[in-house]
């Protein structure tokens, strides 16, 4: 197969990296790379030439590609380039929003989408929703102490002492029990929060608290998703999460329903009662955020409180989080092609589910 990797616009992350090109060089295929592709995540084209892949424009590389893979879906812009049946690979959410592959389907190409891949075991080493999700979380704590006017550890000194700071966080998936196991490494009292009980047991692995309502709706058939809840469950959740929010320091809000607007867990009221000085970091911020005063790609301040709406955390970890992408995408494509060659069986659960686009033929369809 031939491989091309293109510059992710505004995003300093890359792909696939110089590693994993070699691998799949090793195993038969060529890979192309846009010049500076790996620039801002520390790797240079000398690095991806030493790999054996070869550098070459833009424009070059989608015309002696027959498979395309990206971070973000393929600029449309590229997708008029692109050769007769090229495969494309990244995540393009149909569920979110299906204009893409609306556009897509003038073109006779072949769409996998990273995040259809369900999430079930033998997938979970091509999961690059977990591998950037432990990224934001991680990260959205280490931004939270960097904007705290206090310390997050408690502290004995000469001058008195410091009690540690209190971390709530939403919704306890992967980035959640990342922004736990973080908030907790760093010093901190943690209680964390989600509709799915199956988290319970793996936020106190970590030492923190779970906060629990009573009455969350069955999220068995919902494939390690929640889902929406009933309006009772609703007010009753926001009031404990009220409670809770105003007696904390920091709030990291992760909680997401997949293909919905992310809840609404914390009012205006609530950001209000909360002690000034406190850190909210919302990384269901792309989403409308579970905070009502969050701004997509904005720090606000709101009565002494600081609202950080960041989606893109994992972003600004380019290094690790191409490291991590490159060898999801790696397992992925070692699902469908063997020795340089492609075997799309759509029999097989993996495929069958991302492959959401066959040869311009919408395969995906919305529920
Ligand atoms: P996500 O990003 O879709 O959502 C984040 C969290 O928000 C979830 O834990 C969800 O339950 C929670 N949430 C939703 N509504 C909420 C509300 N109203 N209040 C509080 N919390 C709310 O989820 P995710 O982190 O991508 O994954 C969730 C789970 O899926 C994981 O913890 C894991 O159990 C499972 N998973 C399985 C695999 C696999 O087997 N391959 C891979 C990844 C994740």
């Amino acid at each position: 197969m031939r491989i091309g990797i293109l510059n992710e616009v505004n995003d300093a992350r890359v792909a696939l990296i110089p590693d994993i090109a070699k691998q799949l060089i090793n195993d038969n295929n060529q890979v192309f790379i846009e010049n500076d592709a790996g620039n801002s995540s520390f790797f240079s084209d000398k690095d991806y030439t030493e790999a054996g892949a070869k550098v070459l424009t833009r424009q070059q590389v989608i015309n002696q590609s027959e498979l395309l893979i990206s971070l973000h879906p393929l600029a449309e812009n590229d997708l008029k380039n692109v050769n007769n049946n090229t495969k494309l690979i990244s995540s393009y959410q149909p569920f979110a929003d299906m204009s893409y592959l609306e556009k897509a389907s003038s073109y006779p190409v072949t769409i996998l989408s990273l995040d259809m891949i369900p999430r079930i075991t033998i997938a979970q080493a091509m999961d690059i929703l977990s591998s950037m999700a432990s990224i934001a979380g991680y990260k959205a704590v280490l931004l939270a102490a960097n904007y705290l006017p206090r310390y997050f550890p408690m502290l004995t000194t000469a001058a008195g002492s410091i009690p540690p700071a209190k971390v709530l966080v939403l919704g306890a998936g992967v980035a959640g029990l990342q922004a736990i196991a973080t908030a907790k490494r760093l010093g901190s009292v943690v209680e964390a929060f989600d509709t799915r009980l199956a988290a319970k047991e793996e936020v106190q692995s970590l030492g923190a608290k779970f906060v629990e309502v009573e009455g969350a709706s069955d999220d068995k058939s919902a494939g390690g998703y929640a889902v929406e809840q009933t309006e009772d469950y609703k007010k009753r959740q926001t009031v404990l999460i009220q409670e809770k929010a105003v007696k904390s320091d920091i709030i990291i809000a992760t909680a997401q329903i997949r293909g919905r607007k992310a809840p609404l867990l914390i009012s205006k009221e609530t950001v209000e009662q909360m002690k000034p000085g406190s850190v909210i970091v919302d990384i269901a911020a792309s989403t409308g955020g579970n905070c009502e005063l969050t701004q997509n790609n904005k720090i606000i301040q709101h009565k002494g409180i600081t609202i950080i709406g960041n989606s893109e955390l994992a972003a600004t970890m380019p290094m690790h989080s191409s490291q991590l992408y490159s060898r999801n995408i790696f397992n992925f494509m070692k699902v469908f092609i063997k020795n340089g060659q492609l075997n799309l069986d759509l029999n097989n659960e993996i495929i069958k589910s991302s492959c959401i686009m066959l040869d311009g033929k919408q395969l995906y369809q919305k529920k």
